[in-house]
């Protein structure tokens, strides 16, 4: 056991509170909607955004074990778990979805990840989706200590789930909910992208009982409610907060994108001078946009937008 992540606080040193960043957007001025930035984008420059609060309380439990965790093959959480692993000293390893990615060249995505240290196991789709079964888990921790030195005993390694998402991320997220509380202006709103809903469930549990949330997930299918739910329920013993989705930004799904999010995306980067994640931060400000038009915000309603990333342009690519 190591002792360096009891000093996990200095050697990641956060950026937080996010700072909050008015904007000017005549998308949103025209209805007398207010509209901020929490740049969560800025916590950190190795575990940006949603994922360092994710994380980090994940990492505090995992105690210096081998963390194990998922992902796509652009996955943002895996280089930030990669990251994590170098920066702190500690093992990772990545199960990657599609065994066909095996024999080909790494993505820059994958290529950071294995540059810091993570080794990588490529899953075939139908192992990839029964992974929160305890038998196709086990299998998965098996198949990773076989080419290891020692093996792998399963007490040694801290199993993540896709994206980070379970109770002490929840947990991690709530704080985000409660900077948004404690300020001295009111926000009524709080706009966020979700891909897995973790911190969508941890923010509606942080915020001032006269705030809301609004979640727009990125993914197709409608299953994200009742995941929310149940994190919510692992993490705070029930639902918490109030909060909504709102199903219509996905554009397709992950990744994909049309030549009307690109315009909203690009114009509002030249605008404000911000470099626009493009997988999941366009979708929700996208979003945002279309319900204040909707007049879905009485004016004088103050809207914050969370900015849970930044731009990644290896990511941007898979979209093309
Ligand atoms: C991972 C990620 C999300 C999704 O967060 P969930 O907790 O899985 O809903 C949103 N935005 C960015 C930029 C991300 O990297």
């Amino acid at each position: 056991m190591t002792g360096q992540t009891f000093d996990l606080d200095a050697v990641l040193r956060p950026r937080l509170p996010s700072p909050l960043q008015p904007v000017a957007d005549e998308r949103f001025d025209r209805y007398g909607v207010r509209l901020l930035l929490k740049r969560d984008d800025l916590i950190h420059p190795d575990l940006p955004g949603n994922k360092w609060r994710k994380l980090v309380p994940n990492l505090r439990a995992a105690a210096g074990r081998t963390v194990l965790t998922f992902g796509g093959a652009y996955s943002n959480h895996l280089r930030a778990t990669a990251s994590a692993g170098r920066l702190l000293g500690f093992p990772t390893i990545g199960v990657v979805r599609g065994d066909e990615l095996a024999t080909r060249p790494l993505n820059p995505s994958l290529r950071r990840c294995a540059d810091d240290g993570m080794r990588l196991l490529f899953t075939d789709r139908a192992t990839y989706r029964a992974k929160d079964d305890p038998a196709v888990l086990a299998r998965i921790l098996r198949d990773a200590g076989t080419g290891t030195a020692a093996g792998l005993r399963s007490d040694d390694v801290y199993v993540v789930p896709e994206g980070g998402s379970n109770a002490a991320a929840a947990h991690g997220c709530r704080e985000l909910g409660r900077e948004l509380r404690d300020l001295d202006e009111d926000i009524d709103v709080v706009a966020v992208a979700c891909g897995t809903g973790g911190t969508l469930a941890g923010l509606a549990a942080g915020l001032g009982a006269d705030q809301r949330a609004i979640g727009f997930p990125v993914l197709r299918g409608g299953f994200l409610g009742d995941a929310i739910r149940a994190l919510q329920t692992a993490a705070f013993g029930g639902p918490a907060g109030d909060w909504s989705l709102d199903d219509r930004f996905h554009f397709g799904g992950y990744a994909r994108t049309s030549p009307g999010l690109d315009a909203f995306a690009g114009d509002f980067e030249e605008r404000h001078g911000l470099p626009m994640e493009r997988v999941y931060v366009a979708k929700a400000l996208y979003g945002l946009s279309v319900l204040a038009a909707e007049g879905a915000f009485p004016s004088g309603t103050t809207v914050a937008a969370v900015v849970t990333g930044q731009e990644n342009r290896s990511a941007q690519a898979s979209s093309r």
